[in-house]
């Protein structure tokens, strides 16, 4: 089944696209159950629908005709429960098919989700924030109405067609003859149309992911816009981006539209066909006029689902595209990745040790080194200033150390063990990273202050607080540590927003503690009072200092220097 659904969409990979399916089917697989349900249900449906008919034609041919009062009053009790059933029925279909239909849809994305949650900065970086949502929530809906609706609107249609179909023969094969000569027609048309489909598809999807990085892009810089008076430079380039989908959008309704309406036009000519000659025997005494009524309605039936079963034809298309929209971020290879995890992983004083490490972003001629054959001896406890010009490396050395990147060569370990055995989720528990880039999420500020370590009772909290100079903010809030923080916490400054980070990698309790110009925006005798404090609580453990601030690396033990992929040794006298 998956192998004859990759070949009748030919494409250009027809083995990616089955391994495609045989992802999508994945989800579907565990809904067995449900999915039986709601077919079955659609399949009683559909009966009682192909039933209406038959009931108009005895009411007229046998109750009508023949004058019999019985029949009439049977026939229409019989109308009424088929009514009422019939009601209850879709309901009841309605019901279960949303909620399958949405469990698939969510485990899809969350599917999706937990990949991207394992891709390194590097992904991120490269792409557009706006596109990969757009992939996530237009592309995955997408799929999900193919995998659910599209289907169960395909089976459905198939049994109204069979019934139909059936019932149109025992009626009249001759004129069901008639129509059948169309069939061959249509599917010609649709060959002809599927590729035209398919281009305007994709670019539909791309020019929706061209408005979400718009919006994703602009929103969070309103104030900066503002600031330098391009607000309309920005509403003409959204208009400019409306036009483009708009001007897309109508082409792809266009090309479905002629996909659909010749074989729809075609459809309606043999119903006219069918009428006159019909109509024709009627007159003629040699057919009863019931069940031409009756046959035309199941001509009329047929037609219904051989349109659903032709809109089918166009959503495979649509979903191939967005199938593969998101294979290609399910495709993207996790980097770092937990190989030979060690079980043992003792705990101590955060000791780390580079041993040769050679490490370039990107690859080709377009790769940047940072660090070139780097050995260097970071002791248990210490205190080290990290230092060099912007752009040297610094940073990528410390997501080195939280294994956002290995090394292309050599290796790197704490307390004695090759980071790369650890489990990763417990080397970054032990390495806490206050960058400049400060996260804040959508809560109170207790809550992001617990971001790292969520089980940290409301003391601790407490006491990160005071030692990260935080205690006069919260008192002055509101509802102090419950006060809620606005999106990315932007109604505070940039020094409480680094207070509250390094609250936050205090209580996560490591065994080495980086601050990446993580108190460039206190002023200098904050940044004393913080890194005092922090000297005191992790005179044991290792901290790493990364600063353009001479004050702020002053007593450290060791410090470095790293300049063109060196990473070099300063002495202290030489500060
Ligand atoms: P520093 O922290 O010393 O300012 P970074 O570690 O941020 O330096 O950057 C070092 C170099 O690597 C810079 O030239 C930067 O442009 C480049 N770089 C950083 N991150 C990436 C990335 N994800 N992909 C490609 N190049 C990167």
């Amino acid at each position: 089944m998956i192998k004859w659904l990759a070949r009748a969409v030919e494409t250009t990979d027809p083995n990616a696209l089955e391994q495609a399916f045989r992802w999508l089917f994945g989800f579907v697989r565990p809904q067995r159950r449900a999915i039986a349900q709601v077919l079955g249900l659609s399949l009683l449906a559909s009966m009682l629908v192909l039933m209406q008919p038959w009931l108009t034609k005895t009411l007229i041919d046998d109750g009508l005709i023949a004058k019999d009062y019985g029949t009439l009053v049977q026939v229409a009790i019989a109308m009424i429960g088929v009514g009422i059933f019939g009601t209850a029925l879709s309901g009841i279909n309605r019901y279960l098919h949303t909620k399958l239909s949405a469990r698939i849809l969510f485990s899809l994305r969350d599917d999706v989700y937990g990949h991207l949650q394992k891709l390194s900065p590097t992904f991120f970086a490269q792409r557009r924030i706006g596109d990969i949502l757009s992939r996530l929530d237009g592309d995955v809906a997408q799929i999900q109405r193919f995998a659910v609706d599209s289907l169960f609107s395909a089976v459905s249609s198939i049994i109204g067609l069979i019934g139909a179909i059936v019932l149109m023969v025992t009626l009249s094969w001759q004129l069901s003859l008639i129509v059948a000569l169309l069939i061959p027609l249509e599917i010609l048309w649709l060959r002809w149309m599927r590729r035209k489909v398919e281009v305007r598809t994709r670019r539909l999807r791309e020019r929706s992911a061209d408005l979400s990085s718009f919006l994703v892009e602009t929103l969070p810089a309103m104030k900066f816009i503002q600031s330098v008076g391009q607000e309309k430079k920005e509403a003409n380039r959204l208009s400019g981006l409306n036009e483009h989908y708009l001007s897309d959008l109508l082409k792809l309704q266009v090309t479905e539209f002629f996909t659909q309406a010749v074989p729809g036009t075609l459809t309606s000519l043999s119903r006219a066909g069918a009428f006159l000659i019909g109509g024709y025997w009627v007159i003629e005494g040699q057919w009863q006029l019931g069940a031409l009524i009756a046959f035309s309605t199941y001509l009329g039936m047929a037609v219904g689902p051989v349109q659903s079963l032709l809109g089918l034809y166009v959503a495979i298309q649509r979903m191939t595209v967005s199938l593969g929209r998101v294979m290609e971020l399910r495709r993207e290879p996790v980097l770092v990745t937990n190989t030979q995890t060690q079980a043992d992983f003792p705990s101590s004083g955060g000791a780390l040790h580079l041993d040769s490490v050679t490490f370039a972003h990107g690859s080709g001629q377009r790769s940047v080194t940072v660090l070139n054959s780097a050995t260097v001896d970071i002791e248990a406890g210490s205190k080290v200033a990290l230092t060099g010009p912007s752009g040297a490396g610094k940073s990528t050395l410390i997501d080195l150390l939280q294994r956002h990147y290995d090394p292309d060569t050599g290796s790197i370990s704490l307390d004695g063990v090759d980071i790369k055995t650890c489990p990763v989720s417990e080397l970054r528990r032990r390495i806490a990273v206050v960058s400049q880039e400060i996260v804040l999420f959508r809560g109170s500020v207790a809550d992001n202050i617990r971001y790292a370590a969520p089980n940290a009772t409301d003391e601790q909290v407490k006491v990160a607080v005071i030692q990260a100079q935080l205690w006069d903010m919260i008192e002055q809030m509101p509802q102090g540590l419950d006060t809620p923080l606005g999106e990315r916490g932007q109604q505070l400054s940039g020094g409480q927003r680094q207070r509250i980070a390094i609250a936050r990698a205090l209580l996560q309790q490591p065994t080495v503690l980086v601050l990446d110009e993580a108190t460039s925006a206190v002023d200098e005798e904050t940044e004393r009072e913080i890194i005092g404090a922090v000297d005191t609580l992790f005179a044991d453990r290792t901290r790493i200092l990364i600063s353009h601030r001479a004050s702020t690396l002053r007593d450290v033990d060791q410090r470095f220097e790293l300049s063109e992929g060196q990473l070099r040794s300063v002495t202290l006298e030489a500060q």
